[in-house]
């Protein structure tokens, strides 16, 4: 008998998930410095971390010896304030990646089932496949979410709904009036999950108004990352929002200390960094023109954009992400998103955006 034979079927199905590339690696087998790597692979905030939040991990550094607060009372504070939530209403992660899977542990069971779209984020099905329940795909609509036909797919069975917008990988964005009819129409058995992992990206007049929907719609969770805009993805650290029973049970499942000290810190001061948001939009709005252009100046066509990276069509995917990297250049193959002629591209700086353009520009050349 093999130790693969001790794990459920359920286990051994899962495909493990593949991170962007380190820069370290790409170094190691380049044979060339870190500095000279650029890497656009994990939609991470080129400009960093805010610097409000790099202040304040200054100030906390004696105190990791003690455990954290496990119930973040003082960040939960914060993002409800920001939210206009009760913190009763606020549940903190390891990064939204834990959010997602305790909302999944604590409301799906084994002999039930989820939804989601193709192209959604691949954390969802392994939440799902990890908890020995069923995983309903959707197919996509112009890459983006069919919110009928999600519906259509709902069984008496199914708990959850996993919904992103804008969506990871393709950047689509549906307008919040349709998701607010679209959640008005889940039945109360099933809960929809709204992922917000780019909602700092957006522009202002299509910011997400969904924590003013937590009290209306017990079965609605939203959650929430500090990994993105906000520069944190190295600390870990996400929320989601709900209603009080939910997050109550959520609490349960909840391992005590999920979110380290350094990262509540960070978080507290970030959040309070308006500057530093608005000025990573500014900075990715351009970048994304930026990025548009160029894949107009080379023939390619893309899928419109309103996150902070954007989805091309190159052909052979595989060829062209292998001629990136010897070119130093690190970006991300979606094969696996059932995007196998596409690369997703996390916009950088507009210096790394131009290295990226110039590597693409030979890489399609080369024969
Ligand atoms: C990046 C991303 C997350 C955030 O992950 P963290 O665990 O917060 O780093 C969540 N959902 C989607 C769709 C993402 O792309």
């Amino acid at each position: 008998m093999s130790i693969r034979d001790l794990a459920p079927e359920h286990v051994r199905a899962i495909a493990p998930y593949v991170p962007g590339k380190p820069i370290s690696e790409t170094a190691r087998e380049l044979g060339i410095p870190e500095r000279d790597i650029v890497k656009l692979a994990s939609n991470e905030n080129p400009l960093g971390p805010s610097p409000k939040a790099i202040a304040a991990l200054a100030g906390a550094m004696a105190d990791l010896a003690l455990y954290p607060d496990g119930s973040g009372y003082e960040l939960r504070r914060v993002i409800a304030r920001k939210q206009s939530v009760s913190p009763e209403n606020v549940v903190l992660g390891n990064g939204s990646n834990d959010v997602l899977e305790l909302v999944a542990r604590t409301f799906l069971g084994r002999n039930e089932s989820a939804v989601y779209s193709q192209h959604g984020f691949v954390v969802y099905r392994l939440a799902v496949q990890a908890l020995g329940a069923a995983h309903i795909e959707v197919p996509a609509r112009q890459f983006g979410h069919d919110l009928e036909a999600i519906l259509a797919a709902i069984r008496p069975n199914t708990k959850l709904v996993f919904l992103a917008n804008p969506n990871n990988p393709t950047g689509t964005f549906l307008p919040w009036a349709e998701v607010e009819r679209f959640v008005a129409r889940v039945p109360d058995h099933t809960l929809v999950v709204i992922d917000e992992a780019y909602g700092e990206y957006l522009d202002p007049e299509i910011a997400s108004p969904t924590s003013s929907w937590i009290s209306r719609f017990p079965n609605l969770v939203v959650s929430r990352s500090l990994s993105k805009a906000y520069g944190l993805a190295g600390l870990r650290i996400g929320y989601g929002l709900a209603n009080a029973t939910a997050v109550e049970l959520i609490d349960r499942v909840r391992q005590p200390f999920n979110v380290n000290h350094l990262a509540m810190v960070a978080a507290c001061a970030a959040l309070d960094d308006a500057d530093f948001i608005a000025r990573s939009r500014r900075e990715n709005a351009a970048g994304l023109a930026q990025l548009q252009k160029g894949f107009e100046g080379l023939g390619l066509s893309f899928i419109s954009s309103v996150a902070n990276f954007i989805t091309v069509k190159v052909g052979d995917a595989a060829r062209l992400y292998g001629a990136l990297l010897r070119r130093g250049v690190i970006v991300r193959p979606i094969s696996a998103y059932g995007l196998p002629e596409h690369l997703r591209i996390t916009v950088g700086t507009q210096a790394q955006n131009a290295r990226f353009l110039s590597a693409l520009a030979e890489a399609l050349a080369e024969r």
